[in-house]
């Protein structure tokens, strides 16, 4: 069965085909995006035949809500059930007025990052349009009916440059008048930075921020840090970054997870003051969130406070990114498929 958000830009035709007025694809659009119904029979202005046979032709959820937590930092964290029994986490994220929400892309990841949860079993597989864009409403549905999505960042499980034949016209809709409406510039795609692919989005599609997930200043450490580096190398990396902006106009943000004792000294940070300078970037970076049995240390806050001072010292736009979430396992890293694989179905949990 199709699946509706998948299939929206159709609808026009399908409402034609059962001799339907024009206005109910606006007015099915405002029940999908707006009032974010749960079903098809919600939906009260549309005729109730109408609602079955919609129901009959497409499908609104293909995943299921496995597990909600909540953080007493008004974070939400969402365990998604896929059809093939899959696993994702996405997350709800409050900041005065922002509303955003951090999303996934893939079953698990490739990438190895050492310090990261996400890859920690490998990747499974691409998530579909339909199953990114059921993570946006999802999320949506737990804001209260005033409140709206405000920012997108594709920075949950996965590599979002792996899977961009389904990224793009997920974020078409989230972007687009005729879906959430998010100004693209409320939109941030992290990646690990895979040269190709980081040619085709600025080929493609450059009006999204691009945030890339740097950790290490040298070729050496990173190699070590972020493996998948040692086919791609640093180079190719940051003259890719340097086309998408020069296509995009939008500051480029770079991301550095600090390792305490690794990556974290001022060598590192003299290096990374000397890599990045002159570009217009900022670097936003992250104070290691732990992860259950990995051996990595977060830095003290004098480590982390000379880190910072040595690249602003050295001209460089910084900032320490924010800790949400961690008590539910939401912060930045900690995403994961969970264990055991299958979990028994709750609609909701609240741990604060
Ligand atoms: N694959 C993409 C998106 C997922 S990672 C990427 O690499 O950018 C999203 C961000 O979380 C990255 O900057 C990543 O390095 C950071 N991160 C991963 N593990 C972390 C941890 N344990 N603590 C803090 N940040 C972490």
């Amino acid at each position: 069965m199709q699946h509706i958000l998948e299939s929206h830009t159709d609808l026009t035709a399908w409402f034609a085909e059962r001799k339907q007025p024009t206005f109910r694809t606006e007015q099915l659009r405002q029940w999908l995006f707006e009032t974010r119904a749960e079903q098809f029979d919600d939906m009260s202005n549309l005729p109730k035949e109408l609602r079955s046979e919609l129901a009959q032709s497409f499908q609104m959820w293909t995943s299921t809500t496995a597990k909600h937590c909540r953080a007493t930092d008004g974070t939400e964290k969402l365990l998604l059930q896929l059809a093939d029994g899959g696993q994702i986490e996405c997350v709800l994220l409050r900041d005065e007025a922002r509303r955003s929400i951090c999303i996934s892309s893939q079953v698990g990841c490739a990438m190895g990052c050492v310090f990261c949860a996400s890859g920690l079993d490998g990747v499974d597989r691409n998530l579909t349009t339909g199953e990114l864009i059921e993570q946006m409403l999802r999320l949506a549905r737990l804001l209260p009916q005033e409140e709206r999505l405000s920012h997108i960042v594709v920075m949950g499980m996965g590599e979002p440059l792996a899977n961009l034949d389904r990224l793009l016209p997920a974020l078409e809709l989230a972007s687009s008048e005729s879906g959430l409406g998010i100004s693209p510039r409320r939109i941030t795609i992290s990646t690990v930075g895979l040269p190709p692919a980081l040619r085709r989005l600025t080929e493609e599609c450059p009006k999204y921020n691009l945030a890339v997930s740097l950790h290490a200043p040298n070729d050496n450490l990173r190699n070590e840090l972020v493996p998948v580096n040692r086919k791609t190398g640093l180079t190719a990396i940051m003259s890719e970054a340097d086309r998408y902006f020069e296509a995009s106009g939008r500051r480029l943000t770079f991301e550095y997870v600090l390792l305490g004792g690794l990556n974290d000294l001022p060598e590192h940070a003299r290096e990374l003051a000397s890599l990045l300078r002159g570009r217009p970037a900022l670097l936003n970076a992250i104070p290691y969130n732990p992860v259950a049995g990995l051996p990595y240390k977060t830095p003290s806050h004098r480590a982390q406070k000379s880190f910072r001072e040595i690249l602003q010292n050295g001209g460089i736009n910084v900032q320490f990114r924010q800790r949400k979430g961690d008590e539910i396992n939401a912060a930045c890293g900690q995403l994961r498929r969970s264990t055991p694989r299958i979990v028994p179905l709750r609609t909701s949990e609240t741990t604060a």
